[in-house]
């Protein structure tokens, strides 16, 4: 028999280490999965091992697999760092190992998830009367409330979807905008709606649906509708103009969902605010907190305005399941029954940046994706193709798809930082991010010599 306590000096003093040298460690994995799978690899062992040997043999074996994405040169996708109170709230959760699925196996967490459900409406300037689903990620959070905009079209037309599915139903007509996320396909195909039947309404340069375009595509059908818009593009950082699509959503009786996983957080910056004007009139909402606001993955909010829609879509019902009445059964607003209490590390992380804190953190970033976009603006027929207008830098060097894509290789092989290439209007294009707490403008100005260095190794023109 093992102590209870055994293994956790071992990985709390690693712990330490690890985040000690996270400023400096390569931000590249030094071995793909090869590597990782011949040092922890093999057969099952027949014996059991002691808790610390497990601990000792996996931090070993990871090692040269481990990407320092938690740490301030991570610029690829949008990833996200980790708070010291979220990261020690995430220790917690797994150390009281709640099951958050009813009150009655947890009322501690069921009250963490209603303060910080409050909080985050707060912050983000969302209706207080709205309900909050503690999920996994933006792809839970999309198609939690995307089930809740499925449930409320088709009860206004007399479809009970919960019971009846969607075969016979009456069509429900899904329009996205052309940039939407690729997870709001995910989700509608997981819903039985299709990726491929959703109209997809033109955007502009920078990824934003055309509200008129939208407008005219309502009023040429009608019957339920659902319409996806999106607050933070994943590559550009543009919001849609929520002012004229709630408009256009409540003059055709349609729900309007908005993919905010993480620009919705500008709404807690006054620097940012204005770009989530209108957001608040919309009837459901998708936001991450393990992309900017820095807790460990994974946690994400699946918000939806009217509670009754959100809890017909998602609530779990069986007759073994005593609820205590008036009190949050956590199951109820998310796909999971059995969960982690997912709520206490975005409750540390609120908690301990305050109000003030999270409107620096957004801002900071933003200004970094600025100051970013300025000095790689500068090497020579660099193109910066985005409006800067949040945490988001596009950059095209000269040369052709091939030039950037060595770029790309190039600036991951030095590891001074990490970003990743997308494809934009057909080119392959560069992609830098910034959400994480830990960056600072000197680590903006490091990774930009980097870049520049690789931009330069990689022209044609040398
Ligand atoms: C990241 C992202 C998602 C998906 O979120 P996950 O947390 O990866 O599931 C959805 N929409 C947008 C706009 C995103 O940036």
């Amino acid at each position: 028999m093992s102590d209870r306590r055994d293994g956790l000096t071992a990985a709390a003093e690693y712990a330490h280490t690890y985040l000690a040298g996270l400023d400096d460690r390569p931000v590249a994995a030094r071995a793909d999965a090869t590597a990782v799978l011949e040092r922890l690899g093999g057969p099952l062992p027949e014996h059991g091992e002691h808790p610390d040997t497990v601990v000792t043999a996996l931090v070993d074996g990871v090692e040269p697999g481990l990407v320092a994405s938690a740490g301030p040169r991570h610029f690829g996708f949008v990833i996200g760092g980790v708070l010291p109170a979220a990261l020690a709230a995430d220790w917690l959760v797994s150390t009281w190992d709640q099951c958050a699925a009813f009150h009655s196996l947890s009322p501690a967490a069921a009250a963490i998830e209603d303060i910080t459900a409050a909080w985050i409406l707060d912050v983000l300037g969302l209706p207080t009367s709205a309900s909050v689903g503690f999920v996994t990620g933006g792809q839970g959070a999309n198609t939690t409330c995307l089930a809740a905009a499925r449930h409320a079209v088709l009860s206004a037309v007399g479809w009970d979807v919960e019971r009846d599915g969607l075969i016979g139903a009456p069509p429900v007509r899904i329009l996205c905008g052309a940039q939407a996320h690729v997870t709001i396909d995910t989700a509608l195909r997981l819903l039985g709606l299709g990726a491929a039947t959703a109209i997809r309404v033109p955007a502009d340069r920078q990824g934003r649906m055309n509200p008129q375009a939208l407008q005219e595509i309502l009023a040429s059908g009608s019957g339920p509708a659902i319409v996806c818009a999106q607050a933070g593009n994943v590559s550009t950082g543009a919001f849609d103009d929520f002012g004229p699509i709630a408009d256009a959503c409540a003059d055709h009786g349609a729900w309007l969902h908005i993919d905010g996983a993480f620009g919705l957080w500008a709404a807690a910056a006054p620097g940012t605010r204005h770009l989530t004007r209108g957001a608040e009139r919309a009837d459901s909402w998708a936001v991450d907190a393990h992309k900017w606001l820095n807790v460990p993955y994974d946690a994400a909010m699946a918000i939806v305005a009217d509670p009754q829609a959100h809890l017909a879509a998602m609530s779990l019902a069986g007759p073994y399941l005593v609820a205590d009445p008036g009190q949050r059964d956590s199951t109820n607003f998310v796909p999971e029954s059995s969960r982690r209490a997912r709520a206490i590390p975005v409750y540390a992380a609120l908690r301990s940046l305050g109000r003030s804190g999270l409107a620096d953190l957004v801002e900071r970033n933003c200004a970094q994706a600025r100051r970013m976009a300025h000095r790689l603006g500068a090497i020579p027929g660099a193109e910066v193709l985005n409006d800067v207008v949040l945490n988001q830098v596009l950059l095209r060097l000269p040369g052709g798809d091939d030039v950037n894509r060595a770029a790309v290789a190039a600036v991951q092989h030095d590891g001074t930082c990490w970003l990743g290439g997308t494809t934009w209007h057909g080119d392959y294009v560069i992609r830098v991010s910034f959400s994480n707490w830990a960056t600072t403008d000197e680590d903006v100005d490091r990774s930009a010599d980097a870049i520049t260095a690789a931009a330069r190794a990689v022209s044609p023109t040398g």
